[in-house]
C-alpha cells in the first residue's frame, strides 16, 4: 500500500517536472532559418504531361481546380485553396491560354442548391489575382458555352459547381464530353480531389487530347513522392484523428517504408492504449479494432519502429457537455483515468515527449488532429504539434503536413510559412502516401 502511493507519488511529481519543463521548451522561439523548399529533381516520378509542356496561347484551357472552400453567407471565409491554384491560374494566363475554370463546392447531390453555387469565388478569386473574372451560371450546356466564346487570349472564366450535376459524382461519359467539348486542353490542379473518379478528373482525360498536371498538383506529386520513395531518416509520422479504421492502410504504407518513429494522438490512440490493456472509460475506442492495434504494436515491435503514445490527456467527466458550454477540463496521466472520463486531446508532457521524438527527425508526416481540435481548448496538443514540427523544419527536416485539422493547426500556430510543404489533400495525400495510385493521375497524359 505504502508502495503503491509512493509510486502515484512519483509520478505526480515525475508528471509536473516534466510539464513544467516542457512548457519551457515549446514556447522557446528559434529563429526560422531559410531554407531550400524544392524537392530533389524527382523527374522520373513524374512522368505525367505538365502545364509546362503545353503551347497555350489562344487555346480554351479547362482547369479542373479544388475551391471547395468554406463559405459563410455568400463570402469565403478561408480561401486557403483558392491561393494554392493561382500559381497554375497567372502561369496559364501568362502563356494566353483562355482559362476554364471548374471545380465541386460542398455536396449539392446533383441538385442545383443556391449555398453551394461558386458565384462567390469567381469574386473572391478576382480581387486576388486582380482581373475580372467572369462567371457561367452552369458548367455545361448553353450557358458555359457563350461564356467560353467570350474569352479573349489570357481571360479568365469560373464555371458553376460541377456538382450541380449529378453525372460528375458518377464519373458519367456523355457529362465528361460535354465538359471536354469546352476546351482543348485540360489540366488537373485540384490534388484533393485527384482520389475521387469523377468526370472532371477522369472521364474527360478520354475526350481531350492533352491532358497535363497543374504546377499545384505536380508540387504536390514531388513531395509526397520523395517520402513514400526516399525518405531522409530519421523518418517520423505523426498521425491523428478519430478512428485507426482509416488510418491502417496507410500505418501499414509507412511501415513498409521504413518509418523510423509513430506517434499517434487522437482518438485513435485509444483504441491502441485500450489494446495494451489501458481502460479508455469513456474516451472514444474502436473496439473491433482492438486485435488490428494489437498487430500493429507487434508488427512496430518485430520491425524495431518505436511507437509513442500518449502518457498524458486532457479529459473531461462527461462526453456530451461540449458545444457552446462552459468546459471543465483537467490534464491527468494517462494511467489515472477514472470512470467517466473522457480523453479529448493529449497533454503537455505528451506534446514534450513528441517533440522530443523528432529532435533527430530528416523528414517528418503529419496527419490528422491530437484531439478534438474545433473545440477549444481541445486545439492545444493540436497547437503544440504545430509548434514541434516547425522547429523541426528550422531545423532543416522536410516536413509534410496534411488533412483539414492539422492545416488549420499550423495556420492558427502562426507556423504555416515554416513548414515545408502543406498538402492541399486529405484524403488523396493519405492515399497516396499508403502506395494507392489516384484515379486523377493515372488519367493524365503520359509525357
Ligand atoms: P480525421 O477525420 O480522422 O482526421 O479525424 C478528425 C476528427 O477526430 C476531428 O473531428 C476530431 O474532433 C476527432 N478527434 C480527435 N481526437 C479526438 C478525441 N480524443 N476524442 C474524440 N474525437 C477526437
Amino acid at each position: 500500500m505504502a508502495f503503491d502511493l509512493l509510486f502515484v507519488l512519483l509520478r505526480v511529481i515525475s508528471w509536473i517536472v516534466f510539464v513544467t519543463q516542457g512548457r519551457y521548451e515549446l514556447h522557446e522561439t528559434k529563429e526560422t532559418k531559410a531554407k531550400d523548399q524544392s524537392p530533389k529533381d524527382h523527374s522520373d516520378l513524374m512522368p505525367k504531361l505538365s502545364i509546362r509542356d503545353l503551347n497555350l496561347k489562344g487555346k480554351r484551357a479547362f482547369i479542373r481546380v479544388d475551391f471547395n472552400v468554406p463559405i459563410k453567407d455568400g463570402s469565403v471565409e478561408d480561401n486557403t485553396r483558392i491561393r494554392a491554384a493561382i500559381p497554375t491560374i497567372n502561369y496559364a494566363t501568362e502563356q494566353g491560354a483562355r482559362v476554364i475554370l471548374a471545380s465541386h463546392l460542398g455536396r449539392p447531390k446533383g441538385e442545383r442548391v443556391e449555398k453551394y453555387s461558386l458565384r462567390p469565388v469567381a469574386e473572391h478569386l478576382s480581387k486576388l489575382i486582380k482581373k475580372p473574372v467572369a462567371f457561367a451560371e452552369d458548367c455545361i450546356g448553353e450557358a458555359a458555352r457563350a461564356k467560353v466564346e467570350a474569352l479573349k487570349n489570357s481571360d479568365v472564366l469560373l464555371l458553376e459547381n460541377l456538382r450541380f450535376h449529378s453525372e460528375e459524382e458518377k464519373n458519367d461519359d456523355g457529362f465528361a464530353e460535354q465538359l471536354a467539348s469546352l476546351c482543348d486542353v485540360y489540366v488537373n490542379d485540384a490534388f484533393g480531389a485527384a482520389h475521387r473518379a469523377h468526370a472532371s478528373t477522369a472521364a474527360i482525360t478520354k475526350f481531350v487530347k492533352q491532358c497535363a498536371a497543374g504546377l499545384l498538383m505536380e508540387r504536390e506529386l514531388k513531395f509526397l513522392s520523395r517520402v513514400i520513395t526516399d525518405p531522409e531518416h530519421p523518418f517520423v509520422a505523426i498521425l491523428g484523428g478519430a478512428k485507426v479504421s482509416d488510418k491502417i492502410p496507410v500505418i501499414n504504407a509507412l511501415m513498409d517504408r521504413k518509418v523510423d518513429k509513430l506517434l499517434i494522438g487522437g482518438a485513435m490512440a485509444y483504441t491502441l492504449l485500450k489494446s495494451e490493456g489501458f481502460t479508455a472509460r469513456n474516451s472514444v475506442v474502436e473496439n473491433d479494432m482492438l486485435q488490428t492495434a494489437t498487430e500493429i504494436k507487434k508488427r512496430a515491435e518485430a520491425e524495431g519502429i518505436e511507437l509513442l503514445l500518449p502518457t498524458d490527456h486532457q479529459v473531461v467527466d462527461s462526453y456530451e457537455p461540449i458545444k457552446g458550454q462552459d468546459i471543465l477540463a483537467k490534464t491527468i496521466p494517462i494511467e489515472f483515468t477514472k470512470a467517466g472520463h473522457a480523453g479529448m486531446d493529449i497533454g503537455v508532457e505528451t506534446v514534450t515527449h513528441f517533440a522530443n521524438a523528432l529532435k533527430d527527425a530528416r523528414t517528418i508526416i503529419w496527419n490528422g488532429p491530437m484531439g478534438v481540435f474545433e473545440e477549444p481548448p481541445f486545439d492545444q496538443g493540436t497547437i503544440g504539434i504545430a509548434r514541434a514540427v516547425a522547429e523541426a523544419a528550422d531545423r532543416g527536416a522536410t516536413v509534410i503536413v496534411g488533412g483539414g485539422d492539422s492545416v488549420a493547426a499550423v495556420t492558427q500556430a502562426g507556423v504555416a510559412d515554416r513548414i515545408t510543404h502543406i498538402s492541399t489533400g486529405g484524403g488523396a495525400t493519405l492515399e497516396f502516401l499508403a502506395g494507392e495510385e489516384l484515379p486523377g493521375v493515372v488519367a493524365l497524359s503520359e509525357k
